[in-house]
């Protein structure tokens, strides 16, 4: 098979890295890629963002299979151009994705199919979902519907930032995405990731996984895409793990095909583990990045084929490696705000060598025999270990040998679970 994969980040490069694995592959094409992705792809100068070029170099090249990473392209609608193109992809589809597009609409989904999920309405108008958050209590969280980057969600605490939130979200905040809101209970407790694979009609669980969102240490600081990731996560045993697939992507899952939208592709459960049990955050259409890098080492099957299984209706249930995976994101100093590009990096080819050791690009180009640091997270340094001390023990390791001006990561990737482990 000839696959085009679309993106170009951490999370790309660890998908690169698993298709190229694949028996079945024949050429792996990704567009626009980085300078590790094309360790195992040609890369293809078309943005992500450039549909016409993307779906026209697929049908000129004879690509047989699209992979599609990211949230914006799926949202987008890029699954349905390929297929009117006739190029199998993976999904979900437009109409789908709306899991991920539109908060409002997973909460009625919640509320009709009884999965747990924060007390919430939804409002258009400012006045009304100020009456509501003051009756919820502080905190109390307010959300734009739509896509808004990342962004779109503010934890108020109190009543003037609730008002403030609700304000500058209706004044167009966060663009067209914050024209309807929905304004929701705070949960307290621990968040981690669970993933599952549809194909519509039957779903397969992957793994589960938790991410550090914050920049700092201890989890302070200004929130970032995320600063690394292990998986397994303790906190998700597979009791748990299994209510994920009975309560939540099941009936999910169920009720998109019920209504007429199957839901074929990855799909990305945000949980908040609560003292009365697992509650849902929030859905993605696509894996997580940081946590895309620490599944695919993990993954024993052969990607592509689940993949492709899921768009052809086959899925069958994939093998793991009960091995621990953890990754430290390395970043350029200033991340997640202004950052400088263009530093050379070293000691990459030292720290690949070492045991169990993967290293994903996030933000990095190639200049003539150098790679450049030219993202605000630039590698991801992934190690295998048998547990999760060994697995930090061994990525830390490898983030020793590698420099750059103005590198920095977080110290402490993977402390809950030490702690958990510990305590
Ligand atoms: P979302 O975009 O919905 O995933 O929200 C982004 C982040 O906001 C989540 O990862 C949580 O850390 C936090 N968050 C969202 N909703 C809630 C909630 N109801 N209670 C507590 N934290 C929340």
């Amino acid at each position: 098979m000839k696959v085009l994969l679309v993106g170009s980040g951490g999370r790309e490069h660890a998908l690169a890295w698993a298709l190229a694995k694949s028996p079945l592959l024949t050429r792996l094409y990704c567009a626009p890629g980085n300078a590790g992705i094309a360790q195992q792809a040609e890369c293809v100068a078309i943005p992500a963002t450039d549909f016409d070029g993307l779906v026209r170099f697929a049908v000129e090249t004879g690509i047989d299979f699209a992979v599609i990473a990211a949230d914006p392209q799926l949202v987008g609608g890029l699954w349905d151009r390929f297929e009117a193109a006739g190029i199998r992809a993976s999904g979900p589809s437009q109409a789908a994705a709306v899991l991920e597009g539109s908060k409002g609409f997973v909460k009625d989904l919640c509320a009709e199919a009884g999965i747990p999920t924060a007390a919430y309405r939804r409002f258009t108008a400012p006045d009304p979902a100020k009456a509501y958050a003051d009756s919820l209590g502080h905190p109390v969280v307010i959300k734009a519907d739509g896509l808004a980057a990342g962004k779109g969600v503010i934890i108020a605490g109190n009543k003037t930032e609730a008002d403030k939130a609700i304000d500058f979200m209706f004044e167009g905040g966060f663009g067209e995405s914050g024209h309807a809101i929905v304004v929701e209970e705070f949960m307290e407790g621990e968040e981690a990731s669970f993933f599952a694979l549809s194909d519509g009609t039957n779903v397969v669980p992957l793994a589960g996984a938790q991410d550090h969102k914050r920049v700092g240490d201890g989890d302070t600081g200004p929130n970032t895409g995320g600063m690394g990731a292990y998986s397994p996560a303790p906190v998700l045993p597979p009791a748990l793990e299994q209510v994920a697939m009975e309560q939540f992507i099941k009936p999910t899952v169920a009720a998109m095909a019920a209504r007429g939208m199957p839901y074929m592709g990855i799909l990305y459960l945000g949980l908040m583990i609560t003292r009365s049990g697992p509650k849902l955050v929030e859905y993605n259409c696509r894996f997580g990045d940081p946590e895309c890098q620490v599944l695919m080492p993990r993954l024993k099957s052969d990607l592509l084929a689940a993949l492709r299984a899921a768009r052809d209706g086959k899925l069958a249930p994939l093998e793991w490696h009960d091995d621990v995976a953890l990754t430290v994101v390395m970043a350029s100093q200033g991340y997640p705000g202004s950052y400088a590009k263009g530093h050379v990096i070293t000691g990459l080819d030292e720290a690949a060598a070492m045991p169990g050791i993967t290293i994903f690009h996030a933000g990095t180009e190639r200049r003539g025999g150098d790679i450049l640091a030219v993202g605000g997270r630039v590698l991801d340094v992934t190690a295998t270990g048998r547990d999760v001390a060994q697995a930090q023990a061994r990525a830390y390791a490898a983030v020793a040998r590698i420099h750059w001006k103005g590198a920095f990561c977080r110290s402490d990737i993977g402390w809950r679970a030490l702690a958990r482990q510990d305590g």
